[in-house]
């Protein structure tokens, strides 16, 4: 990743269905100045409210990240910010017509590759990256026991243990130095888990409404239903879902090792880190 803060060549907009409402809807990438950092307003809305992403304003982690506050909110922010994170991009203001972000192919590709069509433009000041000075962890003692934690490193490295009592899934471990080129290749077309019997669940709770097999790993008793796109893609997407959350931060480095946990634990960890950073 280069030095100065970067942000977009022009105008991107970016249309699609929505994972868990349905709707269709229009997301729209502004270019910003320096140390303005990534925000996301509510375009549909009177007076086009805006928040920073930062892990203050995060609202929710159940199933995804949910950005906002009393008024209103934006949902699945987070594979939009791995790629932000992934390809460097410091100043944006994500503009939504909606609650929620299009969900394009269910991981960060369609996103990423958005952006570098449309290219990056290096700004005039240095990236300000974070560093993990000392370790800091998270743990989640119930059953399935989940840990989270964060150690020193010159480096972004994020290391993901997946664990799953399905026989045809079973335990996935993957682990990487995420740089532009890393992410592009390893990360950003890994899709998410979905089991057959949470699908019918989250639609019952009007969840997951859009969607179908394409846009994730799906899972049902006998074994998977999607074609995989890398053999361990659960545990990269789950690293991909860290690498968005962690962007809350802004451009951190450091070793990033989660088994078994999700953005609620990665929000708890960010909120830790954010003290220890500060
Ligand atoms: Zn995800």
């Amino acid at each position: 990743m280069g030095d100065q803060q970067q942000t977009l060549k022009q105008t991107l907009s970016i249309q699609g269905e929505a994972l868990h409402t349905g709707k269709m809807v229009t997301m729209t990438l502004i270019p910003q100045p320096e140390d303005t950092g990534v925000r996301f307003c509510r375009s549909d809305l009177p007076g086009k409210p805006v928040l920073p992403a930062q892990p203050e304003h995060v609202v929710d982690t159940y199933r995804c990240t949910t950005l906002g506050n009393n008024d209103w909110r934006i949902r699945t922010i987070e594979h939009l910010m791995a790629a932000l994170h992934g390809l460097g991009v410091d100043n944006l203001l994500v503009e939504v017509e909606g609650e929620e972000l299009p969900m394009g192919d269910g991981s960060a590709w369609y996103f990423a590759r958005a952006i570098l069509e449309t290219g990056l433009e290096a700004q005039a000041k240095p990236r300000r990256t974070r560093k993990v000075t000392a370790p800091v962890w998270v743990e989640n003692g119930n059953s399935p026991r989940s840990y989270l934690l964060a150690l020193p490193g010159e480096q972004l490295h994020i290391s993901y243990f997946f664990t799953s009592n399905n026989n045809n899934v079973g335990n996935q471990f993957y682990q990487l130095s995420v740089t532009p080129e890393t992410f592009q290749k390893e990360l950003a077309s890994a899709r998410t888990i979905a089991f057959t019997y949470e699908i019918e669940a989250l639609r019952r709770q009007g969840l997951a409404q859009g969607g179908n097999f394409d846009v994730a790993v799906v899972v049902g008793e006998e074994g998977y239903l999607s074609d995989l796109r890398y053999p361990d893609e659960i545990a990269r997407h789950k690293i991909l879902d860290m690498l968005g959350d962690l962007y809350l931060l802004g451009p951190v480095t450091g070793k990033i090792i989660g088994i078994g946990s999700g953005h609620k634990m990665d929000l708890e960890l960010v909120l830790r880190l954010r003290e220890n950073l500060r």
